[in-house]
Order: structure tokens, then sequence, then C-alpha cells
């Protein structure tokens, strides 16, 4: 459960975020649509501590992420992230990049590790490709790598900051498929895009942003689209 009090966002002068109040249930697949330059990256980037609130509250699992007992490591270990460029490591294969986390932070036997990725990359439709490297991939088989890595610190929640929008048109339905299946497999997320036909067909709640505020927040999602 994430929750947003009053959260106000200021990159210096500029009001990013205004006065957001949210509450995101476990299970659910929210979907944050919104112009650019509207703050939907920076929402999420606070989630997992890669951007600090200016002030409010923001609580995950009932712990205030600002304070100063909570480890930022123990909070993404239960928040995933995939990028919109990937970001995967370039010197490490595949299956390097889904096990390093796991080994390193759950401290997972290399066997565990490896059954876990093997699972994973299984599920993405990457296994053929465990040994290549991040620059012999398409992006599209890139994003399913990217979003195997997010799923294996076993994470409560996936956020996704425009996952298919560096991708070439052919490659998107592929990752909009993986995201299809974790979503009926009921994996909570939050995915910011401007792929209206996946918000239509997956989300359980829209948020639509402008100028830094929530101007729609909607669990009817039909709904919302027929208007
Ligand atoms: P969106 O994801 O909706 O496109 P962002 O959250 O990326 O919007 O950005 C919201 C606004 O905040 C934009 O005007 C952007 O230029 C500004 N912004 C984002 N990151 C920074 C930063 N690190 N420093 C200054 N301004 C920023
Ligand atoms: P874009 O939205 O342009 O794709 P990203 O969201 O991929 O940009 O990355 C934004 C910044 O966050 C980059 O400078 C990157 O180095 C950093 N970053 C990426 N992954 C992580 C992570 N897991 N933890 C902390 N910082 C990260």
């Amino acid at each position: 459960m994430i929750e947003f009090k009053n959260v106000e966002k200021y990159y210096g002068k500029f009001h990013a975020l205004k006065n957001i109040n949210l509450a995101i249930e476990d299970g659910e697949v929210v979907v944050i649509i919104g112009p650019s330059g509207s703050g939907k990256s920076t929402m999420l980037r606070t989630i997992n501590g890669l951007e600090t609130i200016t002030s409010g509250e923001l609580l995950i699992n009932g712990t205030n992420i600002l304070s100063k007992e909570t480890k930022l490591t123990e909070i993404r270990k239960n928040i995933g992230m995939v990028f919109q460029h990937f970001n995967l490591y370039p010197n490490k294969t595949v299956m390097e990049n889904i096990t390093l986390a796991p080994l390193k932070v759950l401290k997972q036997s290399e066997s565990e590790a490896n059954a876990m990725a093997e699972r994973l990359l299984k599920r993405v439709g990457m296994w053929d490709k465990k040994d290549s490297y991040p620059s012999m991939l398409s992006g599209g088989q890139q994003q399913r790598v990217a979003i195997a890595r997010g799923l294996a610190m076993k994470p409560d929640v996936l956020l996704f900051d425009e996952p298919t929008s560096a991708l070439d048109p052919e490659m998107i339905g592929d990752v909009l498929d993986v995201m299809k299946k974790l979503a009926k497999e009921g994996m909570s997320m939050i995915v910011v895009t401007h792929e209206m036909g996946f918000a239509r067909e997956v989300a359980d709640r829209i948020i639509f942003m402008a100028e830094g505020e929530v101007l729609e927040d909607s669990r009817d999602v039909k709904g919302f689209f027929a208007n």
C-alpha cells in the first residue's frame, strides 16, 4: 500500500507536484496518464526514493519513507522499477543482470538465484538469450529482460516509467503482452504510459495528471474512456 498525503515537490522554484493525495492498494494496476511535463515520472520516482518530496508524507506499507530510520535499500527491495531506457548493466549478461541483486541484496545462493532467473526469463520469453549482452538485443528484448530484473527481488509493486516510449513500433506489442500477463497474475503495477489501448484493457484505475496535479482519479476505466 502506497499513500501520498499532501505531497508537494519542488525542483528549485518549479512546482512539480501539487498537493497529491492518493492511496494505492495492493494488487491494483494503476495507469498514470497526462501530458509531457505534468509530473508523472516525478511521482513514480518519489515512490522508490529516486526523488525526495519537498513536503507532505509518503508512506510505503505504513512506513514514512522520509524518516531517517527508513533505509532506501529496504524500500527498493519491495519496489521494482522499469525505465524508459532499460538501464541494464551493459557489461553483464542477461542472466547476470537478473541474478545480481538477488545474490547481493537477498543473499540468495547461486543455484537459488539461477533457478529464479530461469523462471523469470522463461516468463518474459527471453531464456534463449540468457548468455547475450544487452547490446546484442533489440530494445524490446532489453525491456523484457528489464522487467524480469524488476521482478527478481520479488517486489510488492512494479513501477513502469514509459516502458514502451523508446521502442520501435514493432517491439511494443511484445512488451505490452508481458505487462498484461503480469497484471492478469495479480501483480501490483503503477504504469506511466501513453499507450491508451493498454490503459483501457488492463488498468483497474486511471490517474490523469496535468501541471503537477491529479485532475482525475477513476476506477471506472470504461467510463473514463467513454467520455
Ligand atoms: P512527466 O513524467 O509527466 O513528463 P516529469 O515528472 O518528468 O513529467 O517532469 C515534470 C516537470 O518537472 C517538467 O517540467 C520537468 O522539466 C521538471 N523536472 C523534472 N525533473 C527535474 C529536475 N531534476 N530538475 C528540474 N526540473 C525537473
Ligand atoms: P528516462 O526516463 O530518460 O529513461 P531513466 O528513468 O531511465 O531515464 O533514468 C533516470 C536516472 O535514474 C538515470 O540517471 C539513471 O542513472 C538513474 N537510475 C536508473 N536506475 C536506477 C536505480 N535502480 N536506482 C537509482 N537510480 C537509477
